[in-house]
């Protein structure tokens, strides 16, 4: 290839890592540009350069990236579970790719019912899911369009051991989406004639749920308490958990048609004051 075609074509590679990292991660793509030609200097082997480069990400994203989002008026949800702060992601990747970000009506929310959760059920764990970038209220966060503001996060529910009830386990997926609670023969189904593209059913992906129970008690405990706090705007669980669980709230909705199924979490809104 000539060298015009060859600049074209990392011209090219560089626009489409961009726009890749800065749709998943919001600041990676930025970032990236910044950062990505500081392991060629410590190193000429590709993958410590990756490793460097990676080290100086992870820094920022956990030093620089909570900072600059307090100004703007986000804050960065628990990493790390402490028993003052029973609330961490379900995995790391949503730390990774800043999707851990809300603003502090919706953090403070989540804690304070988390906290209840735990004294009232030791050993409790809240895990979140996606919830919204750093930056900006108009950024589209795909696939949760409505997440875009810092005012909503998904939850994990609860489960325990196949034969101990008090054995609090996280939901059995590694990034909490996707193993979900389907609904059994007979239970209400709104839209179950007319069938979504924006509802998935990998049936057969739940194979991979393994022995763990959805804990019944511990999730609606966590759900009611949710509803009850006077800073929740709105939840979103899907209609026949409504029924199976027992739980009646105006705030509590099922999602419409076009939406993504909430029967593996719920989906949490709490206005900002
Ligand atoms: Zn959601």
């Amino acid at each position: 290839m000539n060298r015009p075609g060859k600049i074209c074509l990392k011209t090219l590679r560089t626009v489409l890592i961009f726009v890749t990292l800065t749709l998943l991660t919001q600041v990676g793509g930025i970032i990236w540009l910044c950062i990505r030609k500081i392991g060629r200097r410590f190193s000429e082997k590709r993958k410590i350069q990756i490793a460097i480069n990676a080290g100086i990400y992870l820094m920022i994203i956990l030093t620089v990236v909570p900072i600059l989002a307090r100004i703007g008026g986000r804050v960065a949800l628990p990493i790390i579970a402490t028993k003052k702060t029973p609330v961490e992601p379900r995995s790391f990747l949503f730390v990774i790719f800043n999707r851990h970000y809300v603003k502090p009506d919706a953090r403070d929310t989540l804690i304070d019912a988390a906290r209840d959760l735990s004294a009232t059920y030791p050993g409790s764990v809240v895990h979140y899911l996606d919830g919204g970038f750093p930056f900006f209220d108009k950024f589209p966060m795909l696939p949760h369009l409505s997440h875009s503001r810092g005012e909503a996060v998904d939850v994990a529910f609860m489960y325990h051991a196949e034969n101990d009830r008090n054995k609090y386990l996280p939901c059995p997926s590694m990034i909490g989406y996707w193993l979900y609670e389907g609904p059994k023969r007979g239970e209400y189904q709104p839209y179950r004639s007319r069938p979504s593209k924006l509802r998935w059913d990998f049936e057969w992906l739940q194979f991979f749920k393994g022995s763990r129970r959805l804990d019944r008690e511990r999730t609606r405990y966590f759900i009611r308490h949710l509803l009850e706090d006077s800073r929740t705007s709105r939840m979103l669980l899907e209609a026949h958990l409504h029924r199976r669980w027992g739980i009646v709230h105006h705030k509590l909705r099922f999602q419409q048609l076009n939406a993504a199924r909430h029967d593996d979490h719920l989906h949490l809104w709490v206005k900002q004051r």
